[in-house]
């Protein structure tokens, strides 16, 4: 126990899994929370709780503890344990976080698992960003970042597993609000020894002016060494300058579900684009979804190879063929890295450069493939088919899952292994033969040779033939029919048949490590292979989702213009029966119409048709084709929404609040160049302080010089009154058909169709009786309408009779003050003025 405490005291934070003999044991808090986490039974030892775990099976008991956000520090006996001797020497091996996560039963295959360093001063900030799974790191940052809204939108995406920072910048970070809630925070100090870049670190000058992305990468490169020390001085990072993408905030991921819904990741734009065949691939498309380019050569280049593959199917479905034997490579070298890469990670790879030849002749064919891709293939083939020979001769095809077990190297490879396998060849040709020779002088044709790991090797005689066994048997084992025996030659050809077997594994496991190490020096050459590969199978899913459902090449442009003619959004049309979505076309630009005001009832299709226009532009500009008859699409620098009333209750913000806040957040930074959706605003409060705040922020909005161009859903019909005032705002709706069915009831269909106008009605009742409101309430609510309705029919009338200051319509006190010429006012008739229609207002 003292040797527990004094590991545990340096490890404080995490789980401490202690290894006695078979099994990770815990102690005192750790086996509280452990055995409430996994549902282990607590004991006790002299009165410190504990629990524990098998050792062979404990990587899925500390999945569920990362998963719960717990770290988990492993301890391993770091000498053998030898007899007699008293203490064993134990340490910690690894330190696994949330961030640093390495077996593949822990990561998602599909989605990145980020940790990210962040470093911060006042309005700047600094990231590096390591993937230690792929090995994947670079640094960024960014110097102008009032209120750090760049660093959300880019932890938004990256959505990282973990994020570390010092004390100082976690603070400042928290205050403002900017880290997000799925992300385990940790705050680490960077020790003041790791100040220096490492060898394999680009230059110096990289970094003269890039001094917060050094501090968080040296930062970041510090924490991994310290949980994965096997990673020391293997960890290099590049520098990205943060490129030119769309801006997409958090909530735009969130509320247009790119990468996650209520319904889980198949229901997402990602989940609906997905046909990538490679984990890798499914990666990437996730990535391009998240970080839209903003580049219009960029943007062109990557549609052209869709187009190619869309126009070609026969070249698609070859190289859907050859990437269905690439593994995960980039997560296999992640491993290699750490040396913890198995028999069957190292087997991928080999039948992944398996097919490099035809992948070459693929490429030669292909009439698709960038000439820029081509290049780097051709650069990296030479290195990768001489790894491709090497692996083919290395190790077998499948082999098992652990080096311990044997059987992994290849006959062949290596002489030495070569004579011992043939030595334990003959081993078991020489038993066969000991055992008809000894059959044969006992004259017991039932006797048996065989094995066991506990015995070694035993000549077996049933008990009944027990007296025939000869003098020189030495009796072993006795069963309950049988007897179990040696004899000298036995014994002799044991020795040398276990001993060849225990070279075999050491020889083995020895090779197999040196492979490891061979491979890593193929690194640079296998990621280039990787990435190639990745980026042609997301063109590939672009390609066959657009041709199985019809998308089109959107023409991308430098206008602000936004015109879809029949646009469907990709993830409702695909649930719904085949035919039924309803196309919508979309106009607007930066002028006229900027801003588009959308009245209809509830479920009618506004939110659908505000966020299809909102996908459209990022699948345009993530380079895939579009669900829409003809597109055309000037580059968007920023998409920002405000949709539905979600809840941040757990943040003890009221749906009001949040709604105002993220508000407040567009108006703060948007561009001619954004398209903002608000999907209602103002709808947490009363009425008319809902109406009056939606109607300032529209016309903060709008811009007769260019503004950003703006789609609009609400319930207050008193906004259509926008389009009359200005230009530039448009009124549009969406229709409903009303019909008596054969029953003489009152229907109402939606048909999804966005028409110009305003919509004259808000069928509410109507929508409450599809809910299953009962019919009684739902009679009854029309009544009560029809009441309403008839008064406020009255006291329109009235307000012709006797004007009072309606919203935002004239009223005299208005006309008058358009009349008033200022300039040849005196202060007092001015005053005089101002008291007059004080009077008249008042009364
Ligand atoms: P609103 O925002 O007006 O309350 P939604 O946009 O949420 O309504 O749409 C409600 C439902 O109507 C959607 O879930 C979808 O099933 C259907 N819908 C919306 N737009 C279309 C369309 N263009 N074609 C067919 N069905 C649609």
């Amino acid at each position: 126990m003292q040797q527990y405490r004094a590991v545990k005291a340096a490890y404080p934070h995490a789980i401490l899994f202690f290894r006695l003999g078979d099994f990770y044991e815990m102690f005192g808090e750790d086996a509280k929370t452990a055995s409430r986490a996994l549902g282990l039974v607590l004991t006790a030892r002299q009165g410190e709780p504990m629990c524990g775990i098998p050792f062979h099976s404990s990587t899925g008991y500390i999945a569920k503890l990362i998963k719960a956000g717990h770290k988990v520090a492993v301890c391993e006996q770091t000498e053998d344990a030898g007899q007699g001797r008293k203490l064993v020497r134990r340490e910690v091996v690894r330190l696994i976080t949330p961030g640093t996560v390495l077996e593949d039963e822990l990561l998602d295959a599909k989605t990145a698992n980020y940790m990210i360093c962040l470093e911060t001063e006042l309005n700047g900030w600094g990231a590096a960003c390591v993937e230690v799974s792929t090995g994947e790191f670079w640094g960024t940052q960014k110097m102008n970042d009032p209120a750090y809204r760049g660093l959300a939108s880019f932890l938004a995406r990256l959505a990282p597993a973990e994020i570390i920072a010092s004390g100082k910048t976690a603070a400042r970070l928290g205050a403002a609000g900017v880290l997000p809630h799925t992300a385990a925070l940790t705050v680490y100090d960077r020790p003041a020894a790791q100040l220096a870049p490492g060898e394999g670190w680009p230059a110096r000058d990289i970094w003269a002016n890039r001094q917060l992305a050094l501090k968080a990468a040296l930062g970041a490169a510090a924490y991994v060494e310290e949980n994965e020390p096997h990673l020391k001085g293997r960890l290099a990072p590049v520098f990205k300058e943060t490129a030119d993408t769309l801006e997409l905030d958090e909530n735009a991921i969130r509320t247009l579900e790119l990468v996650a819904s209520d319904c889980g990741r198949a229901q997402s734009l990602w989940g609906a684009l997905d046909r990538c065949v490679t984990p890798m691939g499914s990666r990437t498309l996730r990535e391009w979804l998240l970080h839209p380019l903003a580049d219009i050569t960029a943007i062109k280049k990557r549609q052209k190879t869709v187009a190619g593959f869309v126009a070609g199917p026969e070249e698609r479905a070859e190289l859907a063929a050859v990437l269905e034997n690439i593994s995960d490579i980039e997560r296999v070298l992640g491993r290699l890295a750490a040396a913890s890469a198995t028999p069957r990670d190292v087997a991928g790879l080999r039948r992944s450069l398996a097919g490099l030849e035809e992948f070459k002749k693929w490429f030669e064919r292909s009439s698709c493939v960038g000439l820029e891709t081509l290049r780097r293939f051709e650069d990296v083939y030479p290195a990768l088919a001489k790894t491709a020979l090497l692996l083919e001769r290395a190790i077998v095809e499948a082999p098992p899952a652990k080096i311990s077990d044997g059987g992994v190297m290849a006959d062949g490879y290596h002489p030495e292994l070569d004579e011992l396998r043939a030595l334990r060849r003959d081993g078991g040709a020489r038993l066969r033969d000991f055992e008809a020779r000894e059959r044969e002088r006992a004259k017991i044709p039932s006797l048996k040779v065989g094995y066991n790991s506990v015995f070694g090797y035993y000549i077996e005689i049933t008990r009944a033939n027990q007296d025939k066994a000869p003098q020189d048997y030495i009796r072993k084992q006795t069963l309950a029919n049988c007897e179990r025996y040696i004899n000298e030659e036995l014994k002799d050809m044991e020795a040398r048949i276990l001993g060849a077997e225990d070279r075999i594994l050491r020889l083995e496991s020895e090779l197999f490590v040196r492979l490891r190490e061979e491979l890593a020096g193929t690194d640079r050459e296998l990621r280039v292979f990787a990435r190639i590969a990745a980026e042609l199978d997301v063109y590939y899913a672009f390609a066959v989702v657009a041709a199985e459902n019809g998308y089109v090449c959107p023409e991308v442009d430098l206008s602000c213009d936004l015109e879809i003619e029949a646009g469907r959004h990709p993830v409702v049309e695909r649930n719904l029966p085949p035919g039924t979505f309803v196309p919508n076309n979309l106009y607007i630009n930066d002028r006229d119409p900027q801003i588009m005001v959308i009245t209809g009832p509830n479920m009618s299709g506004k939110s659908v048709y505000l966020r299809q226009g909102a996908v459209l532009v990022i699948m345009a500009q993530a380079g895939g084709f579009v669900p829409a008859k003809r597109a055309r699409i000037g580059l968007v620098d920023r998409i920002m929404t405000r949709i539905g009333a979600h809840d941040a209750l757990a943040r003890g913000e009221s749906t009001f609040m949040v709604e105002m806040k993220e508000t407040a957040s567009i108006l703060a930074s948007f561009s001619r160049r954004s398209l903002i959706l608000l999907d209602e605003i103002g709808r947490g409060t009363s009425t008319f302080d809902g109406i009056s705040i939606a109607w300032a922020v529209l016309e903060h909005l709008r811009n007769p010089e260019g503004g950003p161009k703006v789609l609009f859903a609400t319930h207050y019909f008193e906004l259509t009154d926008l389009e009359e005032k200005y230009p530039g705002v448009a009124n549009h709706n969406v229709a409903v058909r009303e019909w008596q069915n054969a029953a003489g009831r009152d229907e109402v269909i939606f048909l999804h169709k966005i028409e110009k106008g305003p919509a004259d009605k808000s069928y509410g009742i109507h929508v409450a009786g599809l809910a299953g409101l009962p019919a009684s309430c739902i009679l009854r609510a029309g009544r009560i309408l029809e009441t309403l309705e008839t008064r406020s029919e009255l006291v329109t009338e009235k307000q012709k009779a006797a004007p009072r200051l309606p919203l935002f319509a004239s009223h005299p006190v208005l006309d008058e003050l358009r009349l008033v010429v200022p300039e040849k006012l005196s202060p007092f008739e001015a005053l005089g003025l101002i008291h007059q229609w004080k009077k008249q207002l008042e009364n």
